[in-house]
């Protein structure tokens, strides 16, 4: 890969002194560019379309927009060679003991941020998997007809899907007014917060990466944080302080993690479809 003839695209003229992959991610090749200047983290993929990174690029946009949490910014993103490559600012720093509150604090302040509908303006990815959007007035419409029923269609084309916990899912759909009925306001979501999709910067403040987002209830941003663990105290705390969660989260939390264990049921195959059953057999 031609490295220098990314960086001239940009006018950055001083000379590449050393390029390291960087290992970590689970779908791109990422590289760290030295410049007698600066360091640039280049995410490239042979595999999949432009698409995935200006999606990723827009989403990086979006939050900066909200001027509530840092996000890397992004220098280019296009293709060299046929490879579709994604250019931005090189992220590095120490935790200190202020940097998961500030997390809490920040990712609050950027859940604030609210649009008058729900969804989003364009299409994302959640991991490799395409996720259609667009806008709609009605956040339970949004979350069954653009979230669960994609991902329960792919479920059912990819095999994932016997009979019960089909039919069981598919009353759970008919339910889910039941059970999401709390009028939640369209918050601005990274839309795929787990552990690794947040770093710490240079002053030791967080900064987020890898976004999928979407304008939606912000609990179902907090529950997917609490899936896979990686969050502290400090940064629940703080969060809840800033913007409390609604009574009922708990009784909710459980749907709001099937969207992503659906999706990982699809991506990672049947070790995810017990997870799926327990909370498709509670909501049935
Ligand atoms: P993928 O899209 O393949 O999952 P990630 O965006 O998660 O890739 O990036 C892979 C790894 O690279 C991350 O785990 C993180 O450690 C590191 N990384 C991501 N963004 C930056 C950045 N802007 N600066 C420095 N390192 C980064």
């Amino acid at each position: 890969m031609n490295f220098e003839l990314i960086l001239n695209e940009i006018g950055e003229n001083s000379k590449l002194l050393q390029s390291s992959p960087v290992s970590g991610g689970d779908i791109n090749e990422a590289w760290m560019l030295q410049t007698e200047t600066r360091k640039y983290f280049l995410k490239t993929n042979r595999e999949e379309s432009i698409n995935f990174f200006h999606a990723e690029a827009d989403g990086l946009k979006e939050i900066a927009s909200s001027n509530a949490i840092a996000v890397p910014f992004v220098f280019k993103t296009g293709t060299i060679d046929c490879v579709p490559f994604l250019l931005m600012e090189w992220i590095e720093g120490r935790k200190t003991e202020h940097t998961e509150t500030e997390l809490g604090t920040k990712l609050a302040a950027m859940h604030q941020t609210f649009h008058t509908k729900f969804g989003y303006g364009s299409d994302t990815y959640m991991g490799k998997l395409p996720q259609k959007n667009g806008w709609h007035k009605n956040w339970v419409r949004y979350y069954r007809n653009e979230r669960l029923k994609p991902q329960l269609e792919l479920a059912i084309g990819r095999g994932h899907m016997p009979v019960p916990r089909r039919r069981s899912m598919e009353k759970l759909l008919m339910n889910l007014d039941r059970w999401l009925g709390h009028h939640p306001k369209p918050s601005l979501l990274h839309g795929d917060l787990w552990g690794g999709n947040w770093m710490t910067g240079e002053s030791g403040n967080p900064v987020l990466i890898d976004p999928s987002v979407l304008y939606g209830d912000h609990e179902f941003e907090i529950a997917f944080t609490e899936l896979f663990g990686g969050f502290s105290q400090a940064f629940y705390s703080s969060y809840q302080e800033a913007f409390p969660l609604s009574e009922g989260y708990e009784d909710r939390k459980p749907l709001y993690r099937l969207y992503y264990l659906l999706a990982h049921l699809n991506m990672f195959g049947e070790s995810y479809g017990r997870a799926v059953d327990q909370i498709i057999s509670r909501y049935a």
